[in-house]
């Protein structure tokens, strides 16, 4: 299972993973990130590793779990 996670530490709120995934990111008022807590779907990856390396603060991860995990 892949999910997209951000490290707040990183992130400057800079809102281009909003606009390259708008279906599982929005941006709040101050332009940050609300990422959609969900599993990225194998038609979705290629898209969601492409936000990954565009983030200019390296604060976006795509991390894969087994199934069960906790
Ligand atoms: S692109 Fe990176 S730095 Fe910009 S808002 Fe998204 S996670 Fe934060």
């Amino acid at each position: 299972m892949n999910k997209l996670e951000l490290d707040w530490t990183r992130c400057d709120g800079h809102g281009l993973c909003g606009t390259l995934l708008p279906d599982e990111v929005w941006l709040d008022e101050w332009g940050f990130p609300v990422i959609r807590n969900r599993e990225i779907t194998p038609g979705e990856r290629a898209n969601a590793r492409r936000a990954v390396l565009a983030c200019p603060a390296l604060a976006l991860r795509l991390t894969r779990s087994v199934k069960g995990d906790s």
